[in-house]
């Protein structure tokens, strides 16, 4: 193999396996070969398309013979858009390849021993089941072959989704099936709106125009959220906020954001309230959540209350535990056990998530749940420890990058009986567990599906404290 492995054509590849970005694996020359586009059990010809010193990337050349797990994808921008890269899998193999994914990730990265790995607990939803979708706006939307090919591209401003390694790109959406109506009728509107009014859409290269990026947030119970992001303020903003009250009177909460930041993270930003409420209230079971623009809240709400019962049967609390829930986000973890615990001490780093988390204490008329503002580093400390005392139970549920390592050594350090692991990156995870190996012994790992048609696993792993 030598420099001209470029563009070379691998013939008749069998494809193995799927890795955690969407993409698929395959062999060639004992190396390792990423693919995009295809599915497992695939046979097709391959284009290396950039050698690395450990691995080959490459597209599909020419499909030969498809993979058994083939479905027809029921969305127009399937292949394009990088939101749904596994919806041409029948859904029962997605569920197996997260498994897998779990299975490869704990193994390789942790080196861990694990016991037989349950099934993916399947979504109850697999269209529809998002409560929060990002819209970028962008001046420099992704052209299609054919729009190309006519020479009449009248206007290049889009408002969707991210094309997969183009930062500048934008896949223009007409219709996504991962939030129920009216997501799509709101955003399409706008962009209409915007379009009509000769409102800039913003230019990510040089850093400059007006509209920037659209939440969207729904409740199962119909409540909405919806935030706009505008580069600068602008006479025009009032005029839009009211353009989208108008046609929408039922938002029941309508803010912005003026944003002339490199990125388009706004947790350092104030959030403006245009018209009805700060937040949103969600249900799950008996218990009732409100949910303000900076708070986490999981995004698929069906699937996270039965996480949240796995949670509670892998918890095992009999009532007179203390129990930590470490990255709480608006508290939901942490009052979801309440009345199963003596007391929960919830703590996560952003502060109006934390003011979120003690309304709905509040809301819940729970009184044994207490909120901690901070970085969970900083604050497994004493004050907390004298305050309510060392926790028998530990859940743990941080962001992808996993825990820092201050936080694994205080955990072995407070040495609860149990923890419980609840990670949205198999990877991560699999190093901290490691990290934790010579203390705390696994005794069940839980892949759940959150995000169908995506390659993204979350993972529920028990342990418990070794003898
Ligand atoms: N357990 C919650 C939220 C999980 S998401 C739920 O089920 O809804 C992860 C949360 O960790 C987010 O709310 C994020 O703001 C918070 N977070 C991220 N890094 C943190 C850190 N270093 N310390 C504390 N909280 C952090």
């Amino acid at each position: 193999m030598g420099k001209n492995t470029k563009n070379q054509i691998l013939k008749e590849i069998a494809i193995e396996s799927a890795s955690s970005d969407g993409k698929c694996v395959a062999r060639w020359n004992n190396q390792v070969v990423f693919v995009e586009g295809l599915a497992p059990g695939d046979i097709a010809d391959l284009r290396v398309i950039r050698k690395k010193r450990r691995h080959l990337e490459a597209v599909p050349e020419r499909l030969i013979h498809p993979s058994e797990i083939r479905v027809v994808p029921f969305c127009q921008h399937f292949g394009v858009c990088g939101g749904c890269k596994w919806q041409h899998i029948a859904y029962e193999n997605q569920l197996e390849l997260k498994r897998q994914l779990v299975i490869d990730n704990l193994e390789r990265i942790g080196g861990l021993s694990l016991p037989e790995v349950q099934e993916t607990l399947p979504s109850p939803q697999t269209q529809y089941h998002r409560n929060k979708l990002e819209f970028t706006f962008s001046n420099r939307r992704w052209l299609d072959h054919e729009e190309i090919l006519s020479g009449d591209i009248l206007n290049r401003d889009g408002l969707g989704f991210h094309k997969p390694r183009q930062y500048d790109k934008i896949v223009d959406i007409d219709q996504c099936y991962l939030q129920k109506d009216p997501s799509n009728e709101i955003r399409n509107a706008i962009r209409s709106y915007a379009r009509e009014h000769d409102l800039s859409f913003y230019d990510i290269r040089r850093k400059q125009g007006f509209l920037r990026n659209l939440i969207i947030r729904s409740t199962d119970g119909d409540q909405l959220m919806v935030i706009v992001q505008v580069g600068q303020d602008h006479p025009e903003l009032q005029n839009l906020m009211d353009f989208i009250r108008g046609s929408y009177p039922d938002i029941t909460s309508l803010q912005y954001v003026i944003n002339n930041k490199g990125n388009e993270t706004f947790f350092d930003l104030p959030v403006q309230l245009h018209s009805g409420q700060e937040y949103i209230t969600e249900s799950m079971g008996s218990l009732k959540f409100r949910i303000g623009a900076k708070s986490f809240y999981q995004t698929n709400n069906p699937q996270a209350h039965r996480m949240y019962d796995l949670i509670r049967k892998l918890a095992r609390l009999s009532g007179k535990e203390t129990v930590f829930d470490l990255y709480t986000g608006a508290g939901t973890i942490a009052l979801y056990l309440a009345d199963s615990a003596k007391q929960v001490v919830g703590v996560e780093q952003v502060p109006e998530a934390i003011e979120d988390a003690k309304e709905n204490s509040r809301l819940n008329g729970i009184a044994n749940c207490h909120f901690y503002t901070g970085d969970t580093k900083d604050l497994l400390e004493q004050e907390i420890i004298n305050k309510h005392g060392k926790p028998q139970v530990i859940i743990t549920d941080p962001p992808r990058s996993g825990m820092h390592v201050k936080v694994t050594a205080k955990i072995i350090e407070l040495g609860p009986q149990q923890i419980v692991y609840v990670s949205c990156n198999p990877a991560t995870q699999a190093r901290d567990l490691a990290l934790l190996d010579h203390h705390y012994q696994i005794k069940s790992v839980h892949p759940v599906d959150m995000f169908p048609h995506t390659a993204h696993v979350e993972c529920v792993v028990l342990l418990e404290l070794r003898k």
